[in-house]
Protein backbone atom coordinates (compact mmCIF):
# COMPACT_ATOMS: atom_id res chain seq x y z
CA UNK A 1 0.00 0.00 0.00
CA UNK A 2 1.31 3.63 -0.80
CA UNK A 3 2.75 5.27 1.95
CA UNK A 4 1.57 8.77 2.20
CA UNK A 5 4.28 10.10 3.89
CA UNK A 6 6.29 12.48 1.97
CA UNK A 7 8.44 12.49 -0.48
CA UNK A 8 6.88 10.08 -2.59
CA UNK A 9 8.49 8.03 -5.31
CA UNK A 10 7.15 9.30 -8.79
CA UNK A 11 6.77 7.73 -12.06
CA UNK A 12 6.13 10.32 -15.23
CA UNK A 13 5.79 8.08 -18.79
CA UNK A 14 6.42 10.08 -21.79
CA UNK A 15 8.71 13.49 -21.12
CA UNK A 16 7.47 15.88 -24.13
CA UNK A 17 6.83 19.06 -23.32
CA UNK A 18 4.45 18.36 -20.38
CA UNK A 19 6.44 15.03 -19.08
CA UNK A 20 9.39 16.79 -18.71
CA UNK A 21 8.47 19.57 -17.06
CA UNK A 22 6.44 18.00 -15.00
CA UNK A 23 8.93 15.56 -13.40
CA UNK A 24 11.71 17.90 -12.78
CA UNK A 25 9.20 20.07 -10.77
CA UNK A 26 8.11 16.91 -8.90
CA UNK A 27 12.04 16.40 -8.14
CA UNK A 28 12.24 20.40 -7.10
CA UNK A 29 9.45 19.80 -4.72
CA UNK A 30 11.47 16.75 -2.94
CA UNK A 31 9.84 13.77 -4.25
CA UNK A 32 12.08 10.94 -6.18
CA UNK A 33 11.00 10.69 -10.27
CA UNK A 34 11.75 8.94 -12.93
CA UNK A 35 10.88 9.99 -16.02
CA UNK A 36 10.52 7.46 -18.46
CA UNK A 37 10.31 7.80 -22.61
CA UNK A 38 10.36 5.67 -25.83
CA UNK A 39 12.53 7.91 -27.24
CA UNK A 40 16.09 7.52 -26.27
CA UNK A 41 17.47 10.91 -27.39
CA UNK A 42 15.30 12.39 -25.54
CA UNK A 43 16.03 10.35 -21.82
CA UNK A 44 19.87 11.08 -22.91
CA UNK A 45 19.79 14.67 -22.74
CA UNK A 46 17.56 14.77 -19.43
CA UNK A 47 19.65 12.22 -18.17
CA UNK A 48 22.39 14.74 -18.88
CA UNK A 49 20.39 17.46 -17.84
CA UNK A 50 20.18 19.08 -21.07
CA UNK A 51 16.18 19.82 -21.89
CA UNK A 52 15.76 17.76 -25.07
CA UNK A 53 13.20 21.68 -26.32
CA UNK A 54 13.31 25.66 -25.68
CA UNK A 55 11.59 26.05 -21.88
CA UNK A 56 12.62 29.06 -20.04
CA UNK A 57 13.80 27.81 -16.70
CA UNK A 58 13.71 24.13 -17.97
CA UNK A 59 17.67 24.14 -17.67
CA UNK A 60 18.38 25.53 -14.55
CA UNK A 61 15.55 23.32 -12.90
CA UNK A 62 16.81 20.40 -14.83
CA UNK A 63 20.23 21.14 -13.20
CA UNK A 64 19.34 20.99 -10.06
CA UNK A 65 16.80 17.75 -9.74
CA UNK A 66 19.21 15.81 -11.71
CA UNK A 67 22.35 16.86 -9.03
CA UNK A 68 19.89 16.40 -5.96
CA UNK A 69 19.94 13.03 -7.17
CA UNK A 70 16.19 13.15 -7.32
CA UNK A 71 15.32 12.64 -10.57
CA UNK A 72 16.42 10.42 -12.73
CA UNK A 73 15.81 8.74 -16.42
CA UNK A 74 14.86 5.82 -17.96
CA UNK A 75 13.98 4.14 -21.37
CA UNK A 76 12.65 1.03 -19.60
CA UNK A 77 9.47 1.03 -18.23
CA UNK A 78 10.57 -1.46 -15.48
CA UNK A 79 12.08 1.56 -13.68
CA UNK A 80 8.30 2.19 -12.49
CA UNK A 81 7.91 -0.52 -10.89
CA UNK A 82 10.02 1.46 -7.90
CA UNK A 83 7.39 4.19 -7.93
CA UNK A 84 3.71 4.15 -6.50
CA UNK A 85 2.66 7.11 -8.18
CA UNK A 86 2.79 6.97 -12.50
CA UNK A 87 1.69 9.79 -14.06
CA UNK A 88 1.04 9.18 -17.72
CA UNK A 89 2.06 12.14 -19.66
CA UNK A 90 2.26 11.03 -23.03
CA UNK A 91 1.08 12.84 -26.56
CA UNK A 92 -2.47 12.84 -27.80
CA UNK A 93 -2.17 14.43 -31.14
CA UNK A 94 -4.34 14.68 -33.76
CA UNK A 95 -5.27 11.14 -35.71
CA UNK A 96 -4.56 11.25 -39.24
CA UNK A 97 -7.51 11.52 -41.31
CA UNK A 98 -9.62 12.33 -39.24
CA UNK A 99 -10.78 15.21 -35.99
CA UNK A 100 -10.77 12.87 -33.10
CA UNK A 101 -7.32 12.11 -30.90
CA UNK A 102 -5.25 9.50 -31.52
CA UNK A 103 -5.17 7.52 -27.71
CA UNK A 104 -2.36 5.04 -29.30
CA UNK A 105 -0.04 6.22 -27.41
CA UNK A 106 -1.84 7.01 -23.92
CA UNK A 107 -2.89 3.23 -24.60
CA UNK A 108 0.12 1.70 -24.97
CA UNK A 109 1.58 3.34 -22.01
CA UNK A 110 -0.71 2.17 -19.61
CA UNK A 111 -0.97 -1.21 -20.96
CA UNK A 112 3.08 -1.13 -20.42
CA UNK A 113 2.59 -0.34 -16.91
CA UNK A 114 0.52 -2.90 -16.11
CA UNK A 115 3.03 -5.86 -15.21
CA UNK A 116 5.36 -3.03 -12.94
CA UNK A 117 1.98 -1.62 -10.75
CA UNK A 118 1.68 -3.21 -7.00
CA UNK A 119 -1.09 -2.44 -4.44
CA UNK A 120 -2.01 0.66 -3.21
CA UNK A 121 -0.35 2.16 -6.56
CA UNK A 122 -1.93 5.31 -8.44
CA UNK A 123 -1.72 5.86 -12.11
CA UNK A 124 -2.68 9.28 -12.94
CA UNK A 125 -3.52 10.78 -16.27
CA UNK A 126 -2.47 14.27 -17.61
CA UNK A 127 -2.62 13.87 -21.27
CA UNK A 128 -5.51 15.50 -22.97
CA UNK A 129 -8.02 12.94 -23.62
CA UNK A 130 -11.94 12.80 -25.11
CA UNK A 131 -14.15 12.63 -22.58
CA UNK A 132 -14.96 8.65 -21.44
CA UNK A 133 -10.83 7.76 -21.81
CA UNK A 134 -10.22 7.76 -17.83
CA UNK A 135 -13.45 5.57 -17.36
CA UNK A 136 -12.38 3.29 -20.08
CA UNK A 137 -8.60 3.25 -18.61
CA UNK A 138 -9.96 2.62 -15.24
CA UNK A 139 -11.14 -0.40 -16.09
CA UNK A 140 -7.35 -1.21 -17.54
CA UNK A 141 -5.92 -0.66 -14.31
CA UNK A 142 -8.11 -2.37 -11.99
CA UNK A 143 -8.63 -5.40 -14.56
CA UNK A 144 -4.40 -5.73 -13.74
CA UNK A 145 -5.98 -7.42 -10.40
CA UNK A 146 -3.00 -5.69 -8.27
CA UNK A 147 -5.27 -3.22 -6.15
CA UNK A 148 -4.04 -0.16 -8.63
CA UNK A 149 -6.38 2.46 -9.13
CA UNK A 150 -6.40 5.68 -11.92
CA UNK A 151 -7.07 9.28 -11.59
CA UNK A 152 -6.85 12.70 -14.31
CA UNK A 153 -5.54 15.05 -13.24
CA UNK A 154 -5.46 17.33 -16.29
CA UNK A 155 -2.49 19.76 -17.08
CA UNK A 156 -2.88 23.62 -17.75
CA UNK A 157 0.49 24.80 -18.16
CA UNK A 158 1.45 26.96 -20.83
CA UNK A 159 4.11 26.60 -22.92
CA UNK A 160 6.76 29.60 -22.01
CA UNK A 161 5.65 29.41 -18.21
CA UNK A 162 5.46 25.89 -18.00
CA UNK A 163 8.15 25.97 -15.30
CA UNK A 164 6.19 28.29 -13.25
CA UNK A 165 2.76 26.79 -13.97
CA UNK A 166 3.38 23.24 -12.79
CA UNK A 167 5.27 24.33 -9.58
CA UNK A 168 2.70 27.16 -8.70
CA UNK A 169 -0.46 26.07 -10.82
CA UNK A 170 -3.36 28.05 -10.73
CA UNK A 171 -6.01 24.74 -9.91
CA UNK A 172 -5.48 21.51 -9.31
CA UNK A 173 -8.13 19.14 -10.77
CA UNK A 174 -8.51 15.74 -9.54
CA UNK A 175 -11.06 13.56 -11.89
CA UNK A 176 -11.27 10.16 -9.58
CA UNK A 177 -12.84 6.95 -9.38
CA UNK A 178 -16.23 6.50 -7.31
CA UNK A 179 -15.36 6.18 -3.27
CA UNK A 180 -11.30 6.14 -4.46
CA UNK A 181 -10.63 8.31 -1.48
CA UNK A 182 -6.68 7.33 -1.44
CA UNK A 183 -6.03 8.96 -4.82
CA UNK A 184 -7.15 12.19 -3.50
CA UNK A 185 -5.23 11.72 -0.81
CA UNK A 186 -1.99 10.44 -3.10
CA UNK A 187 -2.97 13.48 -4.97
CA UNK A 188 -2.49 15.78 -1.93
CA UNK A 189 1.18 14.55 -1.46
CA UNK A 190 1.99 14.94 -4.40
CA UNK A 191 0.72 18.36 -4.54
CA UNK A 192 0.90 19.14 -0.80
CA UNK A 193 3.38 22.48 -1.56
CA UNK A 194 0.46 24.14 -3.84
CA UNK A 195 -1.82 22.92 -1.37
CA UNK A 196 -0.23 24.49 1.12
CA UNK A 197 0.51 27.99 -0.78
CA UNK A 198 -3.33 27.85 -1.25
CA UNK A 199 -3.56 26.45 -4.50
CA UNK A 200 -7.55 25.84 -4.96
CA UNK A 201 -8.29 22.42 -5.56
CA UNK A 202 -11.46 20.94 -7.39
CA UNK A 203 -12.40 17.37 -6.50
CA UNK A 204 -14.62 15.45 -9.52
CA UNK A 205 -15.91 12.37 -11.32
CA UNK A 206 -13.75 11.63 -14.46
CA UNK A 207 -15.68 12.71 -17.17
CA UNK A 208 -15.76 16.25 -15.49
CA UNK A 209 -12.21 16.39 -15.10
CA UNK A 210 -11.95 15.44 -19.18
CA UNK A 211 -14.39 18.10 -19.47
CA UNK A 212 -12.74 20.63 -17.49
CA UNK A 213 -9.53 20.56 -19.93
CA UNK A 214 -10.91 20.50 -23.18
CA UNK A 215 -13.88 23.08 -22.41
CA UNK A 216 -10.86 25.51 -21.10
CA UNK A 217 -9.26 24.95 -24.56
CA UNK A 218 -12.38 25.58 -26.47
CA UNK A 219 -12.65 28.78 -24.64
CA UNK A 220 -9.52 29.81 -25.30
CA UNK A 221 -9.43 28.84 -28.32
CA UNK A 222 -12.98 30.86 -29.07
CA UNK A 223 -11.84 34.33 -27.32
CA UNK A 224 -8.72 34.36 -29.73
CA UNK A 225 -11.43 33.59 -32.83
CA UNK A 226 -14.23 36.09 -31.38
CA UNK A 227 -11.42 38.79 -31.73
CA UNK A 228 -10.12 37.55 -35.49
CA UNK A 229 -13.83 37.60 -36.45
CA UNK A 230 -13.91 41.27 -35.16
CA UNK A 231 -10.40 41.78 -37.29
CA UNK A 232 -12.30 40.66 -40.01
CA UNK A 233 -15.08 43.33 -39.77
CA UNK A 234 -12.69 45.87 -39.00
CA UNK A 235 -10.70 45.00 -41.97
CA UNK A 236 -14.05 45.54 -44.17
CA UNK A 237 -15.14 49.13 -42.33
CA UNK A 238 -11.80 50.76 -41.62
CA UNK A 239 -12.02 50.04 -38.02
CA UNK A 240 -9.35 49.24 -35.96
CA UNK A 241 -8.91 46.34 -34.00
CA UNK A 242 -6.28 47.00 -31.62
CA UNK A 243 -8.39 49.84 -30.57
CA UNK A 244 -11.88 47.81 -30.21
CA UNK A 245 -9.99 45.20 -28.11
CA UNK A 246 -8.90 47.78 -25.66
CA UNK A 247 -12.33 49.67 -25.43
CA UNK A 248 -14.48 46.01 -25.50
CA UNK A 249 -11.57 44.56 -22.54
CA UNK A 250 -12.36 47.62 -20.12
CA UNK A 251 -15.76 45.06 -19.62
CA UNK A 252 -14.22 43.57 -16.41
CA UNK A 253 -17.02 40.54 -18.00
CA UNK A 254 -14.90 40.38 -20.74
CA UNK A 255 -11.01 41.15 -20.03
CA UNK A 256 -8.65 42.24 -21.97
CA UNK A 257 -6.42 39.03 -21.70
CA UNK A 258 -6.37 36.63 -24.89
CA UNK A 259 -7.94 38.99 -26.95
CA UNK A 260 -4.90 39.85 -29.00
CA UNK A 261 -5.90 39.74 -32.77
CA UNK A 262 -3.71 38.59 -35.63
CA UNK A 263 -2.28 35.21 -36.94
CA UNK A 264 -4.75 33.62 -34.32
CA UNK A 265 -3.44 30.39 -31.65
CA UNK A 266 -1.26 26.90 -33.23
CA UNK A 267 0.64 24.42 -30.90
CA UNK A 268 0.39 20.96 -30.12
CA UNK A 269 -3.01 21.74 -27.98
CA UNK A 270 -5.28 23.99 -29.03
CA UNK A 271 -6.21 23.48 -32.26
CA UNK A 272 -6.12 19.51 -32.13
CA UNK A 273 -8.14 19.65 -28.60
CA UNK A 274 -11.31 21.68 -30.48
CA UNK A 275 -10.91 19.36 -33.05
CA UNK A 276 -11.06 16.14 -30.61
CA UNK A 277 -13.52 18.21 -28.96
CA UNK A 278 -16.03 17.83 -31.62
CA UNK A 279 -15.40 14.16 -32.85
CA UNK A 280 -16.10 13.20 -29.65
CA UNK A 281 -19.39 15.22 -29.37
CA UNK A 282 -20.26 13.71 -32.45
CA UNK A 283 -19.66 10.01 -31.00
CA UNK A 284 -21.78 11.02 -27.71
CA UNK A 285 -24.72 12.75 -30.17
CA UNK A 286 -24.18 16.19 -29.11
CA UNK A 287 -22.33 17.51 -32.30
CA UNK A 288 -24.72 20.69 -32.46
CA UNK A 289 -23.91 21.74 -28.96
CA UNK A 290 -20.01 21.86 -30.36
CA UNK A 291 -21.11 23.06 -33.76
CA UNK A 292 -19.92 26.57 -33.02
CA UNK A 293 -15.68 25.08 -32.85
CA UNK A 294 -15.66 23.88 -35.94
CA UNK A 295 -16.25 28.08 -36.97
CA UNK A 296 -13.61 28.64 -34.08
CA UNK A 297 -11.14 27.03 -36.50
CA UNK A 298 -12.36 28.21 -39.50
CA UNK A 299 -12.04 31.73 -38.40
CA UNK A 300 -8.40 30.91 -36.88
CA UNK A 301 -7.16 28.96 -40.33
CA UNK A 302 -8.13 32.07 -42.09
CA UNK A 303 -6.27 34.80 -40.67
CA UNK A 304 -3.38 32.78 -41.96
CA UNK A 305 -4.90 33.22 -45.79
CA UNK A 306 -5.50 36.65 -44.97
CA UNK A 307 -1.52 37.21 -43.75
CA UNK A 308 -0.60 35.99 -47.36
CA UNK A 309 -2.98 37.52 -49.08
CA UNK A 310 -1.93 41.01 -47.24
CA UNK A 311 2.00 40.03 -48.67
CA UNK A 312 0.58 39.68 -52.14
CA UNK A 313 -1.30 42.76 -52.14
CA UNK A 314 1.98 44.80 -50.71
CA UNK A 315 4.08 42.88 -53.32
CA UNK A 316 2.31 44.46 -56.60
CA UNK A 317 0.04 41.17 -56.54
CA UNK A 318 2.89 38.45 -56.70
CA UNK A 319 4.78 37.39 -54.42
CA UNK A 320 6.75 34.59 -57.09
CA UNK A 321 10.56 35.57 -56.88
CA UNK A 322 10.28 38.17 -54.19
CA UNK A 323 11.87 38.32 -51.34
CA UNK A 324 10.52 37.65 -48.15
CA UNK A 325 11.63 37.89 -44.78
CA UNK A 326 9.67 35.95 -41.85
CA UNK A 327 10.51 36.71 -38.10
CA UNK A 328 9.19 34.06 -36.03
CA UNK A 329 7.95 30.56 -36.67
CA UNK A 330 7.48 29.21 -32.74
CA UNK A 331 4.05 28.76 -32.63
CA UNK A 332 4.18 31.66 -29.57
CA UNK A 333 6.98 33.57 -27.79
CA UNK A 334 9.39 31.67 -25.41
CA UNK A 335 9.02 28.20 -27.47
CA UNK A 336 10.46 26.14 -29.86
CA UNK A 337 7.24 24.45 -30.36
CA UNK A 338 6.35 24.78 -33.78
CA UNK A 339 3.28 21.53 -34.18
CA UNK A 340 0.36 23.70 -36.05
CA UNK A 341 2.12 26.86 -35.98
CA UNK A 342 0.76 29.59 -38.04
CA UNK A 343 3.60 31.31 -38.14
CA UNK A 344 5.50 28.58 -40.11
CA UNK A 345 2.23 27.89 -42.05
CA UNK A 346 2.49 30.88 -43.46
CA UNK A 347 6.19 31.06 -44.59
CA UNK A 348 5.58 28.17 -46.27
CA UNK A 349 2.42 29.13 -48.16
CA UNK A 350 4.45 31.94 -49.37
CA UNK A 351 7.51 29.70 -50.35
CA UNK A 352 5.18 27.34 -52.13
CA UNK A 353 3.20 30.72 -54.07
CA UNK A 354 7.69 31.27 -55.40
CA UNK A 355 8.45 33.41 -52.78
CA UNK A 356 11.65 33.24 -51.95
CA UNK A 357 11.29 32.99 -47.70
CA UNK A 358 14.42 33.90 -45.57
CA UNK A 359 13.06 32.53 -41.77
CA UNK A 360 13.99 33.19 -38.31
CA UNK A 361 13.12 32.66 -34.50
CA UNK A 362 15.00 33.01 -31.92
CA UNK A 363 14.43 29.62 -30.61
CA UNK A 364 12.25 27.47 -33.34
CA UNK A 365 15.03 27.36 -36.55
CA UNK A 366 15.97 23.65 -35.69
CA UNK A 367 12.31 22.89 -35.26
CA UNK A 368 11.02 24.35 -38.48
CA UNK A 369 14.02 22.83 -40.19
CA UNK A 370 13.71 19.16 -39.04
CA UNK A 371 9.50 20.10 -40.59
CA UNK A 372 10.42 22.14 -43.76
CA UNK A 373 14.10 21.63 -44.65
CA UNK A 374 13.24 23.53 -47.97
CA UNK A 375 12.95 26.66 -46.12
CA UNK A 376 16.14 28.92 -46.02
CA UNK A 377 16.63 29.56 -42.45
CA UNK A 378 19.13 32.46 -40.63
CA UNK A 379 20.24 32.69 -37.52
CA UNK A 380 18.65 37.25 -36.72
CA UNK A 381 16.62 39.40 -37.65
CA UNK A 382 19.00 41.41 -39.32
CA UNK A 383 20.28 38.59 -41.46
CA UNK A 384 16.29 37.70 -42.69
CA UNK A 385 15.61 41.07 -43.93
CA UNK A 386 18.62 41.52 -45.84
CA UNK A 387 17.93 42.75 -50.00
CA UNK A 388 14.13 41.80 -48.35
CA UNK A 389 11.22 42.75 -50.23
CA UNK A 390 8.62 42.73 -47.08
CA UNK A 391 9.23 41.79 -43.21
CA UNK A 392 6.68 39.82 -42.08
CA UNK A 393 6.37 39.48 -38.12
CA UNK A 394 5.24 36.58 -37.63
CA UNK A 395 5.72 35.56 -33.88
CA UNK A 396 5.74 38.20 -31.11
CA UNK A 397 8.68 37.63 -29.06
CA UNK A 398 10.44 40.37 -27.24
CA UNK A 399 13.36 40.93 -29.85
CA UNK A 400 10.81 41.15 -32.51
CA UNK A 401 8.23 43.97 -30.13
CA UNK A 402 11.50 45.49 -29.43
CA UNK A 403 13.42 45.93 -32.92
CA UNK A 404 14.17 49.20 -34.11
CA UNK A 405 13.21 49.95 -37.59
CA UNK A 406 16.58 51.37 -38.18
CA UNK A 407 18.15 48.37 -37.73
CA UNK A 408 16.87 46.76 -40.79
CA UNK A 409 16.38 50.04 -42.84
CA UNK A 410 19.62 49.70 -44.05
CA UNK A 411 19.59 46.12 -45.47
CA UNK A 412 16.20 45.69 -46.75
CA UNK A 413 15.28 46.25 -50.41
CA UNK A 414 11.67 47.51 -49.39
CA UNK A 415 10.58 49.22 -46.14
CA UNK A 416 7.20 46.91 -45.23
CA UNK A 417 6.34 45.41 -42.36
CA UNK A 418 3.71 43.02 -42.42
CA UNK A 419 2.89 42.82 -38.10
CA UNK A 420 0.88 39.64 -37.96
CA UNK A 421 0.66 39.61 -34.55
CA UNK A 422 -0.21 43.53 -33.95
CA UNK A 423 2.74 43.61 -31.23
CA UNK A 424 4.53 46.87 -32.66
CA UNK A 425 4.01 50.23 -32.73
CA UNK A 426 2.48 51.45 -36.11
CA UNK A 427 3.89 55.19 -35.59
CA UNK A 428 7.50 54.22 -34.80
CA UNK A 429 7.68 52.58 -38.00
CA UNK A 430 5.98 54.65 -39.92
CA UNK A 431 8.25 57.62 -39.00
CA UNK A 432 11.09 55.61 -40.18
CA UNK A 433 9.54 55.70 -43.67
CA UNK A 434 8.31 52.13 -43.38
CA UNK A 435 4.73 50.85 -44.88
CA UNK A 436 3.51 49.45 -42.01
CA UNK A 437 0.34 47.09 -42.56
CA UNK A 438 -1.15 44.64 -39.70
CA UNK A 439 -3.99 41.96 -39.18
CA UNK A 440 -7.46 44.39 -38.58
CA UNK A 441 -6.14 47.54 -38.80
CA UNK A 442 -6.59 50.60 -40.97
P1 LIG B 1 5.17 15.63 -26.63
O1 LIG B 1 4.95 15.02 -27.97
O2 LIG B 1 6.13 16.74 -26.47
O3 LIG B 1 5.58 14.47 -25.61
C1 LIG B 1 5.04 13.21 -25.58
C2 LIG B 1 6.15 12.22 -25.21
O4 LIG B 1 5.59 10.93 -24.96
C3 LIG B 1 7.19 12.03 -26.31
O5 LIG B 1 8.47 12.34 -25.79
C4 LIG B 1 7.06 10.55 -26.69
O6 LIG B 1 8.30 9.97 -27.08
C5 LIG B 1 6.54 9.97 -25.41
N1 LIG B 1 5.88 8.66 -25.54
C6 LIG B 1 5.01 8.24 -26.50
N2 LIG B 1 4.61 6.99 -26.25
C7 LIG B 1 5.22 6.59 -25.12
C8 LIG B 1 5.18 5.40 -24.33
N3 LIG B 1 4.41 4.37 -24.67
N4 LIG B 1 5.94 5.35 -23.21
C9 LIG B 1 6.72 6.39 -22.85
N5 LIG B 1 6.79 7.54 -23.55
C10 LIG B 1 6.04 7.65 -24.66
O7 LIG B 1 3.72 16.08 -26.15
P2 LIG B 1 3.35 17.15 -25.00
O8 LIG B 1 3.24 18.51 -25.60
O9 LIG B 1 4.23 16.94 -23.83
O10 LIG B 1 1.86 16.70 -24.66
C11 LIG B 1 1.59 15.52 -23.92
C12 LIG B 1 0.13 15.53 -23.51
O11 LIG B 1 -0.09 16.63 -22.63
C13 LIG B 1 -0.85 15.75 -24.65
O12 LIG B 1 -2.03 15.03 -24.39
C14 LIG B 1 -1.12 17.24 -24.61
O13 LIG B 1 -2.36 17.56 -25.18
C15 LIG B 1 -1.13 17.47 -23.12
N6 LIG B 1 -0.80 18.85 -22.71
C16 LIG B 1 0.26 19.48 -23.26
C17 LIG B 1 0.57 20.78 -22.88
C18 LIG B 1 1.68 21.54 -23.53
O14 LIG B 1 1.74 22.77 -23.35
N7 LIG B 1 2.57 20.93 -24.29
C19 LIG B 1 -0.23 21.43 -21.90
C20 LIG B 1 -1.28 20.72 -21.33
C21 LIG B 1 -1.57 19.44 -21.75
Amino acid sequence: MTSLSTPLTISVIGCGYLGAVHAAAMAELGHRVIGIDVDKAKIDLLAAGRPPFYEPGLPELLTSATASGRLTFSTDIAAAAEATVHFVAVGTPQRAGSNAADLTYVDAAVESLLPHLSEGDLVVGKSTVPVGTAERLAAVVSGAGVGATLAWNPEFLREGFAVKDTISPDRLVYGVGEGDEHAESVLDAVYAAALAAGTPKVVTGYATAELVKVSANAFLATKISFINAMAEVAEATGADVTQLADAIGFDARIGRRFLNAGLGFGGGCLPKDIRGFMARAEELGVEQALSFLSEVDSINLRRRGRMVDLATEVLDGDVSGKRIAVLGLAFKPDSDDVRDSPALDVAVRLAELGAIVVATDPEAVETSRARHPELTYVSTAVEAAQDADVVLLLTEWKQYRDLDPAELTSVVSGRALLDGRNCVNPVVWREAGWTYRALGRP
